[in-house]
């Protein structure tokens, strides 16, 4: 209801525009006049009917009789695109290019546009040789232009082409603020953040086809364009384990703590999967133990809890467990606990278990910083606002960044 409402004003707003516009051109185009009134008159008639469909067929008719309405055709053809109508969109466009006298810059907006209405559909290619030529003739926004460019490029997974037009944004962000200090740079570690995703992608394109030199030097430019790659390090450790080079994996993945400690437990499965080859069970053990001191989190604890079982006995487990319970509360560490303590026979145990076991159910173990998406996942690059590297934890279900003091309930 409340996007029909928005219709339907920006409808009226349209419709107006034109009301006054074709008021104000008398004597100038009568013949045009003449033919366009009824159509106008027609369209107003069917919005207030709510016949939209006939309301926007009679506006566009109008609008055709009078090409040199920009504002009121791009708003009209915005509206259809949002309404998933892009073909008729496109016509709006491309009827409106072939308008004698237009500026420069109303030429760009609606090539703009135009390229929007592509990419809204998949025609990838038609966007992109539209927004080269706005590139090639330089006639002033080049930013936007290599903007939907880059868009184009990730939608359709050509990296080295989305480096190269990440890499004239930032070039061109470095020469636009030459002159400011402090120079923001915001946008330009944005953007150097996503090439690292993309060399990071490259790399897994390589790995997967067996040739691990050159996934090796994508991760080094990954690494040496943003230090802070998490992902960057978590590869080339998987690259070293197919070589069983578990001791350089290791490194790689102690790495992650440092950069991210919100990412460091979903090194875990691999970390183990290391230690345990080298048959160093109590390596990681030991280093599991100095990491909680400093960055405790649900999975860590999940995992520790496991390995005091196997070596120690149930019972220190619980103990373990209910200690790490006092500092911070956490569904998932509760419900390992309950698996523990649960005999069989109990059946208040067993209700609060199915309790448990139903709260942690389709809870979404990742969430987007940025947008809010949430997910079971983790994608490094958002599905829904399309930023590399927003997608963390769910730190609601795993609350690692709590401090033992603020959440024990045994502190002052
Ligand atoms: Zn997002």
């Amino acid at each position: 209801m409340v996007l029909q409402d928005i219709l339907i004003l920006v409808l009226l707003v349209a419709a107006l525009a034109i009301g006054w516009w074709l008021g104000q051109r008398e004597g100038k185009q009568k013949v045009d006049e003449a033919s366009a009134k009824p159509a106008y008159f027609a369209g107003i008639n069917y919005l207030l009917n709510e016949e939209k469909d006939e309301a926007i067929d009679s506006l566009i008719s109008v609008l055709e009789k009078n090409s040199d309405s920009v504002d009121t055709h791009l708003v009209l053809a915005h509206m259809l695109r949002r309404r998933g109508e892009v073909e008729r969109a496109i016509q709006i466009h491309q009827n409106l290019l072939l308008a004698p006298d237009l500026t420069v810059l109303n030429k760009q907006r609606i090539n703009f546009e135009l390229a929007q209405d592509y990419i809204s559909v998949g025609l990838y290619d038609r966007a992109e040789s539209l927004l080269l030529r706005e590139i090639e003739n330089d006639t002033g926004d080049q930013k936007s232009s290599f903007e939907y460019l880059l868009e184009i490029y990730q939608d359709t997974r050509e990296w080295e082409r989305a480096i190269e037009v990440s890499e004239r944004l930032i070039s061109r962000e470095g020469v636009f603020w030459r002159n400011f200090w402090p120079r923001p740079k915001y946008l330009e570690e944005k953007l150097k953040h996503a090439v690292s995703h993309f060399y990071c992608e490259l790399a897994l394109e390589k790995f997967t086809a067996g040739e691990v030199r050159a996934a090796k030097k994508y991760l080094k430019r990954a690494l040496n364009i943003d230090n802070q790659s998490v992902r960057a390090n978590m590869q080339l450790a998987q690259l070293y384990m197919s070589a069983a080079d578990y001791r350089m994996a290791i490194k790689c993945l102690k790495l992650t703590r440092w950069q991210d400690p919100e990412l460091f437990p979903e090194m875990l499965p691999l970390l183990t999967k290391c230690y345990l080859q080298l048959g160093d069970g109590q390596g990681l053990f030991d280093y599991l133990k100095a990491v909680m001191a400093e960055i405790p989190s649900s999975p860590l604890v999940i995992l520790l809890g496991g390995m005091i079982t196997t070596n120690e006995g149930n019972d220190a487990a619980i103990q373990f467990i209910i200690g790490e319970l006092n500092k911070r509360p956490s569904l998932r560490e509760l419900d390992f606990l309950l698996d523990l303590i649960a005999n069989g026979s109990d059946e208040s145990i067993k209700t609060i278990q199915q309790v448990v076991k139903g709260l942690l159910h389709g809870q979404h173990n990742y969430r987007c910083d940025n947008c809010g998406f949430s997910g079971t996942n983790l994608h490094w690059h958002c599905p829904s606002c399309k930023q590399w590297g927003t997608i963390k934890p769910n730190i609601q279900l795993d609350p690692m960044v709590l401090s033992n003091s603020a959440t024990s309930p045994h502190s002052p």
